[in-house]
C-alpha cells in the first residue's frame, strides 16, 4: 500500500508544494516546528532514509540543498537546520527548519499554527526563490 507521502507526491493527497521533480518532491510540514519548516522526498517509497540507494540519497541532499537556498531567502534566519527521524510516517525524508536557536528544531517543542491561506502564500514564495 502507498505511504500517505507517496500519495502526497503523486497528488492524491493535497500537499503545499514547494518543489517537485522526477524523483523528489518538497512540501511544507503540515504541522510545522516554525514557518518554512519543509519536507523533502524521494519519490521512491523506501521507509529508512539508510536503506536508501547511495546514489538516490547523494542526490537527494542536493535537492534539498536547493530548496533549502530558498527557503533561506524568504524566511528570515540563521540557517536550515536538517533532521531525520521517521518515527512517524515510514517514508524517507529530510526536514529542512529554519533557525534562529537551538530550540527552533525541537520536536517537543508546541507547533507554530498557519492558516490555509498563510500555508499557500509560504509555498508560493519558497517555491518561487528556488534557483
Ligand atoms: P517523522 O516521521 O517523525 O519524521 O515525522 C513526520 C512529519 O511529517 C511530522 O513533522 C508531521 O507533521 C509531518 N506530516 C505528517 N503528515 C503530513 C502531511 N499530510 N502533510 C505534511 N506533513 C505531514
Amino acid at each position: 500500500m502507498a505511504t500517505i507521502f507517496s500519495k502526497i507526491a503523486a497528488g492524491e493527497i493535497p500537499s503545499y508544494k514547494v518543489a517537485e521533480d522526477n524523483r523528489y518532491f518538497a512540501f511544507l510540514d503540515i504541522n510545522p516546528l516554525v514557518k518554512g519548516h519543509v519536507l523533502v522526498i524521494p519519490k521512491q517509497e523506501v521507509d529508512y532514509i539508510f536503506d536508501v540507494d547511495d546514489k538516490t540519497l547523494a542526490d537527494m541532499m542536493v535537492f534539498a540543498k536547493r530548496i533549502a537556498k530558498a527557503i533561506e531567502r524568504v524566511v528570515p534566519c540563521k540557517r536550515i537546520g536538517v533532521a531525520v527521524l521517521g518515527l512517524e510516517v515510514p517514508h524517507a525524508h529530510i526536514h529542512l527548519v529554519p533557525l534562529n536557536s537551538e530550540a527552533d528544531i525541537s520536536f517537543q517543542k508546541p507547533r507554530a499554527k498557519l492558516s490555509p491561506d498563510e500555508f499557500s502564500e509560504l509555498a508560493k514564495q519558497i517555491s518561487e526563490a528556488i534557483v
